[in-house]
């Protein structure tokens, strides 16, 4: 988990927590907001990780038990609340209030984070709003989402908000540097990132998982892709984004080296037409459109069309 001192801009946004930490003025919940990649989760968890402290201190190696929790992930009062499918459901806030009215076990506070917080149902939010407006004592929420609009009023309006803005393009150089790469081909990915720190950084930081390959992907049977998109649903919208992405340069990569194969008109289109709906797919991901939906018609219209 990053440490405020790790993330990649949002210094004003940190500032700003920092102080509310250092006057003992902390609120009962936060909303953090921004495109995806921008660092909204990161900085969410630091903030976690902060609140967490025994100690209230600034060193990323503070050895607290707050601190150690945190680290090895694996701290009692850090309460993260994942989508279940396609949305948060008003049976898991039913097990989170419940969670929340018990003493911290660590320290004196408890945070309940919420990545995603545009997933939550309204009968779900509706269920814990007065939970929200009057938590238990210690108890700090933290929501992140694309925008802000996207989250019941009632909920955001019982939230300090915190849009999260991008991030300037030497700020992300100068993280990559660090990160080993030389300066020139720094600045070429910083510049590609459009200030959105994870378009650039997420390669390195996630460890290496085998992506499914495009060619698999079309010698499937639909209900195969079905499966597929199983398991592709339990995982987070980045990481479909990015093996999207990655199909997309597959499919480039074919359609470049079709004449040298001596492939067809017949199959050139195919592979235009493949290619449109990788990237229509990714604008809908990239929009927020219903992860379920977006995949189910990718497959659909992959294997009917
Ligand atoms: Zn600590």
């Amino acid at each position: 988990m990053a440490h405020f001192s790790e993330i990649i801009g949002h210094k004003e946004i940190i500032r700003t927590l920092n102080t509310s930490l250092n006057e003992a003025k902390v609120g009962h919940a936060y909303l953090f907001t921004g495109p995806a990649g921008i660092g909204k989760k990161t900085l969410a968890r630091a903030f976690a990780a902060r609140l967490l402290c025994h100690e209230n201190s600034a060193a990323p190696d503070c050895r607290c038990p707050g601190c150690l929790g945190i680290r090895t992930n694996s701290h009692p009062d850090l309460i993260t609340v994942l989508p279940d499918g396609n949305s948060i459901k008003i049976e898991q806030l039913r097990q989170l209030q419940y969670d929340l009215f018990l003493r911290p076990l660590l320290g004196t506070r408890k945070v309940c984070f919420i990545p995603d917080a545009e997933l939550l149902t309204e009968a779900a939010a509706n269920s814990f709003l007065k939970t929200l407006e009057e938590p238990p004592p210690g108890v700090v929420f933290l929501f992140t989402a694309v925008r802000a609009d996207l989250i019941l009023a009632t909920i955001r309006s019982r939230c300090q908000v915190f849009q999260l803005f991008p991030v300037p393009i030497a700020e992300i150089a100068a993280a990559l540097v660090k990160k080993g790469f030389d300066e020139a081909e720094a600045f070429e990915k910083a510049k590609i990132s459009q200030g959105i720190p994870g378009k650039v950084l997420t390669g390195s930081e996630r460890p290496a998982e085998k992506l499914l390959e495009l060619k698999e992907v079309i010698s499937l049977s639909l209900l195969d892709l079905f499966k597929v998109a199983n398991d592709l649903e339990k995982k987070e919208r980045r990481y479909i984004t990015d093996l999207f992405k990655n199909w997309e340069i597959q499919a480039r990569r074919e359609l470049i080296s079709a004449p040298d194969r001596g492939l067809d008109s017949g199959r050139i289109k195919g592979l235009i037409s493949i290619l449109e709906k990788i990237r229509r797919t990714i604008e809908m991901l990239e929009s927020n459109v219903n992860l379920r939906l977006a995949l189910e018609e990718f497959f659909l219209t992959l294997k009917t069309s």
